[in-house]
């Protein structure tokens, strides 16, 4: 790289910067703990030492960087970051950019991570590519024609599609979207739920607060089936989408990825299956569902990968 580009994945508890050695590789990474409560402030001036951190005796030509929230890519302007608290309508690109006195790009950390996943990892190779990741919440991110799709603003908010009207609202209020069924907050919610009615579960001696989707994955690895009917409903929803995004895109990859995925076959195994529920065969013989490849990297590797399509020219 003759240019000093910069990647950034900022993160609710950790920022991680990276200087850029080739289309999708990176240099030895710098970390810094999110100042989150301290608010947007702390957190840009957190990232701008890390950059500075990263570039070394250099001097950063172009930065891109990926935060956990709506935004728009154009304006550069984060609507709100549900981890970041206090977080609104943060003028994020210009303020790093007078900092730094470089040009900045700011996109959704689930954007660059299916970015990175289709640039070196699940979706190389391909035109057209569906990344979703499946933890807390469930987010997504398009390549459409070798193009990582944004439509009018921030596209690939897969987690919001509807699924059921009667299924359980997600956090942002939606009645039956996806994230509400099928995100690891839901899988929590539903197991609590099926306890409160009164179902036998070894799920019932754990505190309701502590509760979480790793819990409930665990005693369903056990062969608990209260725990296995929740993960089962959770990934028939997600399967159900997924044969949905194949009619509607007839993408040639979907590669899940996210803290859900290392329950395995637990995950995959009714996802799979229901994902013919709803996606015609043609389409579907042509596409591969796999699990995403590079894990936690991905938000990093994307912000590099996005550094250098926007700067390297
Ligand atoms: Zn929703």
């Amino acid at each position: 790289m003759t240019r000093l580009l910069i990647g950034v994945d900022l993160g609710g508890t950790n920022i991680r910067a990276a200087v850029a050695t080739g289309e999708a590789t990176h240099g030895p990474s710098v970390h810094r703990a999110t100042p989150a409560a301290e608010g947007p402030d702390a957190v840009l001036a957190a990232v701008v030492d890390c950059v500075r951190e990263a570039a070394g005796k250099g001097r950063c030509d172009g930065l891109a960087i990926g935060i956990p929230g709506p935004l728009d890519p154009v304006t550069g302007v984060v609507y709100e970051a549900p981890n970041l608290p206090g977080w609104h309508e943060v003028h994020a690109r210009d303020v790093l950019a007078e900092r730094l006195g470089c040009p900045v790009v700011v996109h959704n950390d689930a954007s660059l991570a299916g970015f990175a996943e289709w640039m070196a990892g699940a979706g190389r190779g391909t035109r057209h590519f569906v990344f979703i990741t499946a933890s807390t919440g469930i987010g997504g991110a398009l390549v459409l024609d070798g193009k990582l799709f944004d439509g009018a603003g921030r596209a690939g908010e897969i987690g919001h599609m509807p699924v059921g009207h009667d299924a359980p609202a997600c956090a942002q209020g939606h009645p039956g979207c996806l994230e509400g069924s099928a995100s690891g907050t839901a899988i929590a919610h539903a197991a609590r739920a099926a306890l409160k009615s009164g179902a036998a579960s070894s799920l019932a001696g754990i505190d309701p607060a502590a509760l979480d989707a790793h819990a409930v994955q665990q005693a369903a690895d056990a062969g608990d089936e209260l725990a296995r009917r929740v993960f089962a409903d959770a990934a028939r929803a997600l399967g159900r989408a997924i044969g949905g995004l194949v009619n509607e895109l007839a993408p040639e990859c979907v590669a899940i990825g996210g803290g859900l995925i290392n329950a395995g076959e637990l995950l995959f195994a009714p996802m799979r299956e229901a994902i013919p529920e709803l996606a015609f065969v043609e389409p579907l013989k042509r596409c591969r569902i796999v699990a995403a490849e590079l894990g936690t990297d991905a938000g990093l590797v994307g912000a590099i990968a996005w550094a250098v399509r926007c700067f390297a020219g």
